[in-house]
């Protein structure tokens, strides 16, 4: 705990002693008050503006520091000021003293409470910035909280100091005007208690809950607005339609058939979507292919020549696409079909919350359906360099009917795609640069992970420039040349073939959305349920984002089909909390959870344990002792909160501790469980036993050291 906030504890704490040890709440009684009502009339009608400061100042103080009190202050004022300046000053000096109140618990507690149960209070954080105004207005309108408590409880949440302090402000004028006109009368009261009946008890709690249903009500009539002008089907074709038939679309079709669902799947192109097709499966084929050129050249160390390796382009090309013709069957129309799904090969585009027309062969039907499930996916993000035009560029949608290797290939962005390409290519013999505008690559990833593929990418012949940003295209004597800016510099990079891969970029136009109203920005809108602002039309994949995986795609799929055919039967909020991602370069690089700059971005206190792949038996027997198992835990305890790996097989390695921190799994029973020997996962268990030194008990262990040299002697 910082200096200042201690200072101020231990300030909050003196004044609240002292206020015991002086005794000074037996003024804040009722038998004082009445006791004291005349002469305190008499002083309000004599000095009306020093008794109006000195009651603010009291019920400042004694609402900042949580004292008892308040209600007497407040019956005091309807006594002493009357109803209207009552109000007012009573109302206005409740609202600053628990703001103070609030203030303080958010300066000395937030950031400590946070930190120790930040992953715990990540639902009730979303629901406060979500809601939160609604909710304070609950507990301001119910007499059944007590308000010291929800001051010091909703300083430590994210709600804004601004709504919290007018929320509480309209919220307490309803409980104070009842209590200052108690006041006004105040001789019929005998206790505080005699203010409220249980009949304006329940009075109160009915206004309390009012909000929330007021939300409840509110929220009806926006799903009944975004239906309007749309007539609604009587009987539906179908109970869902899915669009795309990509990761997200398969999974969100199976799980509708799944569950007997009368479910159609429309796919205006290829069955499989990216993935398949342009994305994961041939880039992993690609890769593996440049991985077994790159170890034939390399393995004479091994004693294994393998002179003039040579990479005949075609066929590697041709192994890519056999590849995908091996995996094509798990997609195809006939698996759904068997499955119980309909297929439509065809363009989709909505035409109403219930309607999708089908254009095949230049015919076009329309089908009505209860649920929509947009799930088009994204495209390579191509901006606009001058020059581009006149070149016949490459992006991950093209490259795989390319036939001949570039000699000279650019490859524009340091991303994922762009530097498993980048490897691939230059393994199989092109001279690729890669051109990153930032000052390192795999911008997401842990510093360090960066660094040491980086020098891994260098050390394959990779021409690496980091932090130059590309400006334009020019074609000079019939060569292409890229210019990028450098330090303020202009550079010429010469190439052969340039290939983009600068993110991708979500297909949300085009198909009837922007008809509809369906909110969109760069990715489709969508709340926790993965429900557009149409409560019948949902998304799912790379449309929706924030995580453009193939394994987030069908992640995702499960909540929303289940979401649009139950909804509101049962709903289920999606849940991001264990995401891992991989990057299948050689070495690859593996992350779940924090990354050590995200973990310092959130103010989060971590401890770092790492292991060093080039220690372990399997890597070096395999040759391939390279790369560490970096994992962030709790300080002092073994609960993990983010993993980094760079290493052979990093991605399988990850797995592990996907399934430990999905389920609570800590450091202590990984290094309790039994690996195989000699296999790379032991990498797994070796830093579980580094954490476990230095996290070991000093001093138990040096009263067993007395034990066994007592045994000794
Ligand atoms: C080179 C590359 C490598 C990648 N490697 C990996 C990896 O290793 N691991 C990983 O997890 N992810 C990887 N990805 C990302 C992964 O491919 C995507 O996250 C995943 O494919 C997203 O699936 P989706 O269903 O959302 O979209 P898509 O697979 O793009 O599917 C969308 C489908 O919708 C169809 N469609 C669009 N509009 C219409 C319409 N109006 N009517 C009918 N059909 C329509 C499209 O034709 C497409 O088939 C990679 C991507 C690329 C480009």
């Amino acid at each position: 705990m910082s200096l200042k906030k201690l200072l101020l504890l231990l300030v909050i704490i003196a004044l609240f002693i002292s206020v015991f040890a002086f005794d000074l709440t037996q003024y804040l009684s009722l038998d004082v008050l009445k006791e004291k009502q005349q002469q305190l009339n008499q002083l309000f009608a004599a000095h009306p503006f020093k008794v109006f400061a000195i009651y603010f100042a009291i019920y400042v103080i004694s609402t900042a520091l949580s004292l008892p009190g308040a209600t007497v202050l407040t019956l005091g004022a309807g006594a002493i000021l009357g109803f209207g300046w009552g109000l007012l000053l009573a109302s206005f000096a409740a609202s600053v003293g628990a703001f103070l109140s609030f203030l303080s618990a958010r300066f000395i507690l937030r950031d400590w409470v946070q930190a120790k149960f930040g992953e715990r209070l990540d639902a009730i954080n979303r629901g406060i910035e979500r809601d939160g105004a609604f909710y304070l207005l609950s507990l301001r309108l119910v007499p059944l909280f007590p308000f010291f408590v929800i001051n010091l409880v909703m300083g430590l949440t994210p709600i804004k100091a601004w709504t919290y302090y007018w929320v509480s402000q309209v919220g307490m004028l309803l409980g104070a005007a009842v209590y200052i006109n108690a006041g006004t009368q105040l001789a019929q009261i005998s206790s505080p208690g005699d203010v409220v009946s249980a009949d304006l008890i329940g009075a109160f709690v009915l206004l309390g809950i009012m909000p929330i249903i007021a939300k409840f009500i509110l929220s009806i009539v926006k799903r009944r607005k975004a239906f309007k002008g749309y007539q609604k089907p009587k009987l539906f074709d179908n109970n869902m339609v899915v669009i795309g038939a990509g990761s997200a679309g398969l999974v969100s079709a199976y799980i509708a058939a799944a569950v007997k669902a009368k479910v159609t799947l429309i796919e205006r192109d290829k069955m499989g979507g990216d993935c398949l097709n342009t994305g994961c499966v041939p880039s992993k084929a690609l890769l593996h292919v440049a991985n077994v050129a790159h170890q034939a050249r390399q393995s004479e160390h091994l004693g294994v020549k393998a002179d003039n390796v040579q990479v005949d382009f075609k066929q590697v090309m041709q192994q890519v696409q056999d590849v995908i013709g091996k995996i094509e069957p798990h997609d195809s129309v006939e698996r759904y079909e068997q499955l119980g799904v309909n297929v439509e090969l065809g363009e989709a585009r909505i035409v109403s919350p219930w309607e999708v027309e089908i254009t095949q062969n230049g015919e076009t039907k329309t089908i009505t359906t209860r649920a929509i499930m947009v799930a088009t996916g994204a495209r390579p993000l191509v901006p606009e360099f001058e020059g581009l035009g006149n070149i016949d560029y490459l992006t991950s949608d093209n490259l795989w009917s390319l036939q001949e290797l570039p000699e000279r290939l650019v490859v524009l962005g340091g991303g994922p795609i762009g530097c498993e390409l980048s490897q691939a290519f230059q393994r199989l013999g092109s001279q690729v640069t890669l051109v990153e505008m930032a000052n390192r690559i795999l911008g997401p990833e842990d510093q360090d992970s960066a660094e040491l593929l980086t020098k891994q990418l260098q050390n394959d012949g990779i021409d690496l420039r980091t932090g130059h940003k590309a400006k334009r295209f020019e074609q000079r004597d019939g060569e292409n040349i890229l210019v990028a800016e450098h330090n303020g510099k202009e550079q010429q990079i010469p190439f052969d073939r340039v290939l983009i891969a600068l993110g991708r970029q979500a297909n949300v136009s085009g198909f009837g959305l922007e008809e509809l109203g369906v909110e969109a920005d760069r990715t489709i809108n969508t709340n926790e349920l993965l429900q557009t602002n149409y409560p019948n039309i949902y998304a799912c994949g790379d449309v929706v984002g924030p995580y453009q995986f193939t394994h987030v795609a069908s992640h995702q799929a499960w909540y929303a089909a289940v979401n649009a055919l139950f909804d509101p039967l049962k709903t289920f909020r999606v849940d991001y909390s264990v995401i891992p991602w991989v990057t299948y370069t050689s070495p690859q690089v593996a992350n779940v959870g924090l990354t050590e700059q995200q973990a310092q971005q959130q103010n989060k206190a971590y401890e770092v344990t790492t292991y060093d792949i080039g220690e372990l038996d399997r890597a070096i027997a395999d040759d391939n002792a390279y790369g560490r198992v970096k994992v962030l835990t709790v300080p002092g305890k073994d609960k993990i909160l983010g993993v980094n790996i760079v290493g052979p097989s990093a991605g399988e390695l990850l797995a592990e501790y996907v399934l430990a921190m999905k389920h609570g799994i800590g450091l202590n029973k990984i290094l309790g469980t039994i690996h195989s020997y000699p296999t790379l996962a032991e990498a797994n268990k070796y830093v579980a036993g580094e954490w476990k030194r230095a996290n070991a008990p000093q001093s138990l262990l040096n009263w067993v050291e007395k034990f066994h040299r007592w045994r000794r002697s």
